[in-house]
């Protein structure tokens, strides 16, 4: 059993074993809950309360707070700044085996759930990196998923252990510029070819974050004419692509072109064009038609490591502004001893812990629903099938809406309490207020959100 922080964070060099390694052989019992644990990893203060969480949680929000904290936030500063892509730090998580958190043991990962994936991502949101730091690994533990679930043996083996490993980053391709979030009418096509042997990818996707640097594209398109199908969520299929480097590209029939940004410019986020693409018949993933259906599944996951995500940013906002508000003296006193600078951090306090709750508990129902599904394929009995999609679908939406509106609020008031200062570079609450804007737009936006919570749990007319 994992000891004391020491072995945590210092493993035997002679072992030669990564941290997360240590997470997986020093926990044994996923669900158990933990006591509080003094967290003090790094100098930095930390103000989440933590009691509740179970073991394995609280070992990787230490495992990666320390690896996080060889990234300062003048490195972040100074990626955003030059919109550099932070290539050392996806490199530092991929080589102590992070990126596979939530992939299957048998292909290199290990094995866990989206409630210590959600940690992770938080933890590295938290520690400064933003955004930005979550971003550059986001789709690597997120669009993989789909792969491992309805891949097959040889694209899984060919793709997964090399994203895990970091030797491959992965894009998601959905978003377009003429449809946005109405999904289902998205216009980029993928005809088979008559021999049946490629697809020729033609259409435009836009906002991709990382496709600059990627590997592989996770790449949602049609393949079956919308007039065809009987229902709009029909006739989408999903491919595991090629993405070939800036070098090769000329004449490929595939370009891409970066957006400048408000935040998080550490990461790319690109147009990329398609025009007569031509990719092999078997980076299918899944069966043709049943795209949707596909990347369906991994949707309520991604709400909850973005909800993660958004948290991280709240707290490391919050933290920093009391820090200053406690140590700033104006008019002969911490500004902090006013209730006008104290009760907005209070109250954002407040609603971080909220959202917390809201989150982990979509991210533990997303699991148990996950292991009850793999139990009954195995042949086990189907009445432990009692958590509903619907119900996982409600809370990871409310999760991710009630975090990024947390964290929105966290970011404001940290900017606000530092003054003048909030609007320097050099104290980071800008930063984060810049990048806490994007878990309230994406993968969905707040409207959305509320639309489907009036339609599925309120029963009110659908408004779209
Ligand atoms: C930094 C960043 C990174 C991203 N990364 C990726 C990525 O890697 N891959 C990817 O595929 N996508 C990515 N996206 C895209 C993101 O998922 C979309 O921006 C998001 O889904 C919103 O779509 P849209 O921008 O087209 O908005 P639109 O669909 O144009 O909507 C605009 C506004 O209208 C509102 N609206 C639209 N319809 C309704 C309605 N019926 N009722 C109420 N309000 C409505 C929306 O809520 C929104 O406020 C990223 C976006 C950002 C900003």
């Amino acid at each position: 059993m994992f000891r004391s922080l020491r072995q945590l964070t210092r493993p035997d060099p002679a072992s030669n074993r990564s941290l997360l390694q240590y997470v997986k052989s020093n926990t044994t019992c996923r669900n158990a809950t933990t006591h509080h644990r003094c967290f003090s990893a790094t100098n930095r203060r930390h103000i989440m309360e933590t009691t509740g969480f179970t073991e394995n949680q609280m070992t990787v929000r230490e495992a990666v707070s320390t690896l996080c904290a060889k990234f300062p936030n003048s490195y972040w500063q100074e990626h955003d700044q030059n919109e550099e892509d932070p290539k050392d730090f996806h490199a530092a998580l991929a080589k102590d085996g992070w990126l596979g958190i939530a992939l299957p043991e048998t292909l290199g990962g290990s094995g866990l759930g989206i409630s210590e994936a959600t940690m992770m991502m938080q933890t590295i949101a938290e520690s400064g990196a933003g955004m930005a730091g979550a971003q550059s690994i986001h789709a690597n533990v997120y669009a993989t998923q789909p792969l491992a679930k309805f891949g097959t043996l040889e694209q899984q083996q060919e793709t997964i252990p090399r994203i895990i490993s970091g030797e491959w980053r992965t894009c998601f391709g959905v978003t377009e510029p003429n449809t946005g979030l109405d999904t289902l009418r998205l216009r980029t096509t993928a005809r088979k070819s008559s021999d049946g042997h490629s697809y020729s990818v033609t259409g435009q996707k836009i906002w991709i974050t990382c496709a600059q640097v990627a590997r592989k594209m996770m790449l949602l398109a049609r393949t079956t004419p919308l007039e065809e199908v009987r229902k709009p969520s029909e006739g989408l299929s999903l491919f595991c692509i090629d993405l070939p480097d800036p070098s090769s590209r000329e004449g490929s029939g595939l370009d891409m072109r970066k957006i400048k940004k408000m935040g998080g410019r550490a990461v790319d986020a690109n147009e990329v064009f398609f025009d007569n693409y031509r990719i092999p018949a078997d980076t299918l993933v899944g069966t043709e038609d049943q795209g949707f259906k596909i990347i369906l599944h991994g949707m309520n996951a991604e709400r909850c490591l973005l909800a993660g995500e958004a948290l991280g940013l709240g707290y490391a906002a919050v933290a920093r502004a009391a820090g200053y508000a406690r140590e700033r003296v104006v008019f002969g006193r911490p500004i902090g001893a006013n209730q006008g600078i104290a009760h907005p951090l209070a109250d954002a306090y407040m609603r971080l812990e909220a959202a917390k709750l809201a989150t982990y508990h979509a991210a533990r129902l997303y699991d148990q629903s996950t292991a009850a599904e793999k139990e009954i394929a195995a042949g086990g009995d189907k009445s432990i099938g009692t958590i509903r999609q619907d119900a996982v679908g409600v809370a990871a939406n409310s999760a991710k809406y009630l975090a990024a509106e947390a964290a929105f609020t966290a970011c404001e008031r940290a900017v606000l309490t530092h003054g003048g200062m909030g609007y320097a570079m050099e104290y980071d609450v800008e930063r984060w207020l810049r990048e806490c804007l994007v878990p309230r737009i994406a993968p969905v936006s707040r409207e959305m959100i509320m639309n489907y919570i009036g339609e599925k749990v309120l029963g009110l007319p659908r408004s779209y």
